[in-house]
């Protein structure tokens, strides 16, 4: 399987156009093609339904191999079986990377059982592993430095993932006071030899800019090379993030035990458009997936997007209690438009975006939107009433983001109201957001570990080992930076 960029139209030369093509390998450690595009594959992937059938009698790791393989043609077998045993271990997933669990009439497929308690740990388990053998390959002298700015969710995921991975290192940036008290001790008692923690006085915007100025700044450039590195991000637009998604899709399908024909809808609880993107990549190989339902928060430019084929991100930007679904530019929401309206198309919805902050795709577009997607959003009332009712009616515990996808499996059930199985996709432990899930049930607490003692003796469910255990831990990073000195943080880690 070669790779394209999703702008690139291709180069007309006798015989056609001709595009310049990638290889997987290359794709993971160059993360964003050289046009500014997203990397996809150039050819379909399709799976049988007794492919389908048949991952139901294998470990989770095997899935992952049997999926993967199939996009990720140049990596040999023997990288990806040891990549994926190695992230997909019990030690990282007591419960399983992806489990389906029954809850009324519901499925909820449950993917925040690793390390950090949250789903971004499934696809950053395998990523780095990817990077990894893709550097060692590649027979380049450099090692990668991944630089990571985070609100959150993404840089303890992302150091647990590179924790320990040879040819890598990483180093986190998170806004001081703009992360939660159990993230920020996450991240502070980070182990690992390749892993290095700063805190920036500023917001998360702040972080942002300060770690994408640096991958322009050619001294920062040199200083790496000089010292035997590479510059990189980890980012979800890497493919290397993207695909890991994809297993899980076909995994719980599996589960599900659907007769032959028979259908089901996935609800997402969407931010950044990956994970839905990935299910749409499941459905498109293959898997018996009738709608995606994308489900936002107060954010939202994607139900709009869905509903009138017109993206606007100039609008107000509201911090919710999902904070992982506070965006306005879904990023991965390129290769949607690349695989509905094709690359020329692409191009110039992105520059308008850039250029006036919106675009409109055409009737035709939207109606072949229309035959996969629908979308519904969710305000914070309607995310508290999600997380009190279900578990005042079932005693299932589910956090804020994956309220937004209950509020919207409700919503789109009332528009379809035929038996179709549902898979409500449940992206992060209730444990992690405490504060906000204790406010939903109408319970009093404090922030942080006092939310987590509070929910649990309420709820009587049992908070995820990895959370518990951080009370015991020492903090290992101390170090703040002003906004305008990150670049003093990367020399310092370095040289170190
Ligand atoms: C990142 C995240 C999301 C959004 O996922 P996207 O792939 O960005 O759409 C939803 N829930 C949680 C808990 C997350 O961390």
């Amino acid at each position: 399987m070669k790779f394209v960029s999703t702008r690139e139209t291709g180069e007309l030369k006798a015989g056609g156009s001709v595009k310049k093509e990638y290889s997987s390998q290359s794709v993971i450690m160059e993360g964003i093609a050289p046009d500014g595009g997203l990397f996809f594959p150039a050819g379909e992937v399709s799976f049988t339904p007794d492919e389908i059938k048949q991952l139901k009698n294998k470990t989770y790791a095997e899935r992952a191999f049997f999926i993967i393989s199939r996009y990720l043609t140049d990596y040999s077998k023997n990288d990806l079986i040891s990549a994926a045993k190695a992230a997909y271990s019990e030690e990282k997933f007591p419960l399983s990377p992806a489990r389906v669990n029954k809850v009324g009439d519901e499925y909820f497929l449950e993917l925040y059982h690793g390390p950090t308690s949250a789903f971004k740990d499934v696809a950053l388990q395998l990523m780095p592993r990817l990077l990894s053998s893709a550097i060692q390959n590649s027979r380049s002298q450099k090692d990668a430095l991944i630089l990571v700015a985070t609100s959150g969710d993404t840089g303890k995921a992302a150091l647990e993932g590179f924790a320990g991975v040879e040819r890598t290192k990483i180093l986190v940036f998170y806004p001081e006071d703009g992360v939660s008290e159990i993230q920020k001790k996450q991240m502070l008692t980070q182990k690992g030899g390749n892993v290095g923690v700063y805190a920036v006085k500023g917001n998360f915007d702040d972080c942002q800019t300060g770690v994408k100025a640096i991958f322009a700044d050619p001294a920062a450039k040199r200083l790496a090379e000089e010292r035997g590195y590479f510059l990189s991000s980890a980012n979800s637009i890497n493919f290397g993030r993207l695909v890991p998604q994809v297993v899980y899709y076909f995994s719980a399908i599996s589960d599900l035990d659907l007769k032959d024909g028979e259908l089901c809808d996935i609800v997402v609880p969407t931010g950044n458009f990956g994970n839905i993107l990935a299910a749409y990549m499941a459905k498109r190989a293959g898997a018996p997936i009738r709608k995606l339902v994308c489900a936002s928060n107060k954010n939202n430019v994607l139900t709009d997007f869905f509903n009138t084929g017109f993206y606007n991100k100039k609008r107000s930007f509201y911090k919710t209690s999902s904070p992982s679904m506070d965006i306005l530019v879904s990023s991965n929401l390129e290769r949607l438009l690349y695989l509905f309206a094709g690359p020329g198309q692409t191009l110039k919805y992105m520059s308008e975006l850039g250029e006036k902050g919106y675009f409109s795709v055409s009737d035709e577009v939207k109606k072949d939107l229309d035959g996969c997607f629908s979308a519904y959003y969710a305000e914070e009332s309607d995310c508290f009433a999600a997380i009190r009712e279900t578990f005042e009616n079932t005693g299932y515990l589910i956090d804020t983001h994956t309220a937004a996808a209950v509020f919207a499996a409700g919503e789109y059930k009332k528009s379809s109201p035929d038996g179709f199985k549902t898979l409500i996709v449940s992206t992060a432990s209730p444990f992690k957001f405490a504060p906000a899930v204790c406010r939903a049930l109408g319970l009093s607490c404090g922030e942080g570990f006092d939310a987590v003692d509070r929910l649990a003796e309420y709820t009587r469910a049992v908070p995820p080992a990895a959370l518990s255990a951080l009370r015991g831990e020492k903090n290992r990073f101390y170090k703040s930076l002003s906004a305008g000195n990150m670049y003093g943080g990367v020399a310092e880690f370095i040289n170190a």
